[in-house]
């Protein structure tokens, strides 16, 4: 089977996360400051909190903006559901900005509309997340417009965006958010096995993400609200958690950093290739954004035929057949049980749910081959030749 994504491992990975087994630190140690400040260097961002998943990065994110009960969170319904379970671990509301059809980032034009009708109800969110889907850039400098307007907080969601730019700038440079969140599990651009960070340029929100990933806790002695009892001193000041990441995975992800361009140039040449491979075959392929170079995590084609997803199904299947590993990204959240409990249903984002009939993500990862790719190219066509 040809996977939808795969971790790329060399011996220097290897060779990295050995060396800190020999050493004296196995959890967060010296490695996880340079593993920061390699990104941090990277994206341009002042400041980086490693974590041990995009999820918890999105938690301390939303902690460290004050979002609790009462409190509304938006963000896009074409997304795995970390973006929004962020809010209700914080005890806030979540609700959701129907998607742009051409890029299937949340729309700017929904989200004014929808800020305009919250306001006239006098329930405005505090915090948008958006998700820079498949590693392309949201319209960043429209939201930011818009949250100057209306008074909200953002938390990028670039999972999916790292090594990706927008408007010639690095994603996570933060330069249009307050905080941004990398995931760097083993499908993502670069993996630690499981792993997060969030970014900033504000160093009280950074130093408030530190402390929130361990426990509340802080032995920053400038930070402290009484006079040290002694050396071994330490305060805590919040009710925070273990999100730490280990050394172990720092390493891993200091060694891959270093390929992260390239990394980012293979799936571009990937994608250039499966564009022309696929022109005149009854599919969309996907649109990029001018303003955005993509991290290209996913390669997400749309099966026309839409409806109730039928269509896309009977391909799905022909895919997986013939040793095809696609996958979908994503049952919009709004759909699944656990958020239709809370009162969302089918026919409230339209364009996210046309999507979603018709959305096949295909193999996409820098050591796909060529060859391989040829594999996944004849199957489809096969596939919807039916
Ligand atoms: C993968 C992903 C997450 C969660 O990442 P983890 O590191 O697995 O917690 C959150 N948001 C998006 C958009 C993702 O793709």
């Amino acid at each position: 089977m040809i996977p939808y994504g795969r971790q790329d491992i060399t011996d220097a990975d290897i060779d990295a996360v050995v060396a800190v087994l020999r050493s004296d630190w196995l959890t967060q140690g010296p490695m996880v400051p340079r593993f920061e400040a390699a990104v941090a260097g990277y994206t341009g961002a002042g400041h980086a909190v490693a974590v041990n998943s995009a999820t918890s990065a999105l938690h301390i994110a939303c902690l460290a903006l004050d979002l609790g009960p009462g409190d509304l969170l938006w963000t896009s319904p074409v997304t795995f559901v970390a973006s929004a379970n962020c809010a209700l671990y914080c005890g806030a509301d979540v609700d959701f900005v129907d998607i742009d059809p051409r890029s299937y980032n949340m729309s700017p034009v929904a989200l004014e509309a929808k800020l305009q009708a919250a306001e006239q109800a006098g329930r405005l969110p505090k915090i948008v997340v958006p998700v820079h889907l498949c590693g392309q850039s949201c319209d960043m400098a429209a939201i930011r417009a818009l949250a100057d307007r209306y008074g909200f907080r953002i938390i990028e969601d670039a999972s999916h965006a790292i090594g990706g730019r927008y408007r010639d700038a690095p994603v996570g440079d933060c330069r249009y958010s307050d905080i941004t969140v990398f995931s760097f599990h083993p499908v993502k651009i670069i993996t630690t096995a499981e792993g997060g960070m969030a970014l900033s340029n504000d160093a009280e929100l950074a130093a408030r993400m530190e402390m929130l990933r361990s426990h509340g806790i802080t032995r920053d002695a400038a930070r402290m609200s009484r006079p040290p009892d002694g050396p071994w001193y330490y305060e805590q000041q919040a009710l925070g958690l273990n999100y730490r990441l280990t050394d172990l995975q720092a390493a891993l992800g200091l060694s891959q950093v270093h390929r992260l361009d390239d990394y980012v140039a293979r799936r571009h040449a990937l994608a250039a290739r499966y564009d022309a491979l696929l022109a005149g075959l009854p599919v969309t392929r996907p649109w990029q954004h001018p303003d955005s170079y993509s991290g290209l995590h996913l390669y997400v084609i749309r099966i026309e035929g839409g409806g109730d997803g039928e269509r896309r199904r009977s391909v799905f299947e022909g895919l997986r057949t013939r040793g095809i590993g696609v996958n979908v990204h994503y049952i919009p959240v709004h759909l699944q049980p656990y958020y239709r409990a809370l009162g969302f249903a089918p026919g409230d984002f339209p364009n996210a749910e046309a999507y979603y009939a018709e959305a096949i993500s295909l193999p996409m990862y820098p050591t796909l081959s060529e060859s391989e790719q040829d594999q996944v190219v004849a199957a489809l066509r096969e596939a919807l030749a039916g």
